[in-house]
């Protein structure tokens, strides 16, 4: 009944993900999703384990290019994570670089990453963590030199345990700030339904955000299921589509050589 993409797919260029681009594909067949784009991590930080100075783009480019033969709509993408902070390294490493499709996350405020206790730990009060995030979040919106907005709302994957009561309008004026932030900027948002997975049992960010950025003028949105492992790859998916048609959501973003190109969802 949809038509099912994944924008938002690791394999074993990851540092952190199993999966290969055969078993992707091999899936994606299986479960009718027609459109996919791997979106390895690419990351800066001197100490991180796989920095750009470690990513084997080659060999990425050369697996990309060969499983294309068998699956047209594959695209070749990057979660590039925390950019504004790297910016003279993000913008040199994607200079001349043939990629589809440029995710920015963020995994880090500070120090700490917001899905681990220690990260909430650090605030005098709960709601202080999450505003703490929404800042940060900001930041990289207002960078914006990327195609989407990962995963926003990702504090609330772990902070749902310490917050069950949050929503969108609690943090209304941080939240639009960075969706007017993104729209200003050409990017869009995308729908990560990595959080069905875990205790919060909602996408990231929810529906009533993507409702939000709408309203403001927004129109580029991927949807991602995030995973790292077979077992989670297109998990949620049709959770997702279903809330978006429900919503009155007609089309959703895939990218081309950085370019959106729209899709109906059914
Ligand atoms: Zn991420
Ligand atoms: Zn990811």
């Amino acid at each position: 009944m949809f038509n099912l993409t994944d924008s938002h797919l690791h394999t074993s260029f990851s540092w952190d993900a199993s999966q290969t681009i055969d078993e992707v594909i091999n899936k994606a067949k299986a479960e009718n999703v027609g459109h996919i784009t791997i979106s390895e991590h690419l990351d800066f930080h001197p100490e991180h384990k796989q920095n750009h100075t470690k990513f084997n783009y080659s060999g990425y480019t050369k697996a990309i290019e060969k499983a294309r033969a068998g699956f047209p709509c594959l695209m070749k993408g990057f979660e590039a994570g925390e950019p504004h902070i790297f910016k003279r390294e993000y913008e040199e490493y994607i200079k001349g670089k043939d990629i589809d499709f440029i995710m920015g996350s963020l995994h880090m405020v500070g120090e700490y990453t917001p899905v681990y206790e220690e990260y909430f730990q650090q605030y005098k009060d709960i709601k202080s963590a999450y505003t703490a995030y929404f800042e940060e979040v900001y930041k990289l919106a207002s960078y914006g030199n990327f195609d989407v907005l990962g995963h926003l709302n990702l504090v609330h994957r772990r902070g749902v345990q310490f917050l069950p009561e949050y929503s969108y309008e609690m943090f209304k004026s941080e939240i639009d700030d960075i969706l007017k932030a993104l729209i200003s900027k050409g990017a869009g948002i995308e729908i990560n339904t990595s959080g069905f997975r875990y205790h919060g049992g909602d996408m990231l960010p929810g529906i009533d955000v993507v409702k939000a950025y709408i309203k403001l003028g927004g129109n580029i949105i991927t949807v991602g299921s995030d995973s790292h492992y077979v077992k989670d790859t297109f998990f949620g998916l049709i959770r997702a589509y279903e809330a978006l048609d429900k919503a009155g959501i007609k089309e959703i973003t895939v990218f081309k050589n950085r370019k959106p190109v729209k899709v109906p969802i059914k």
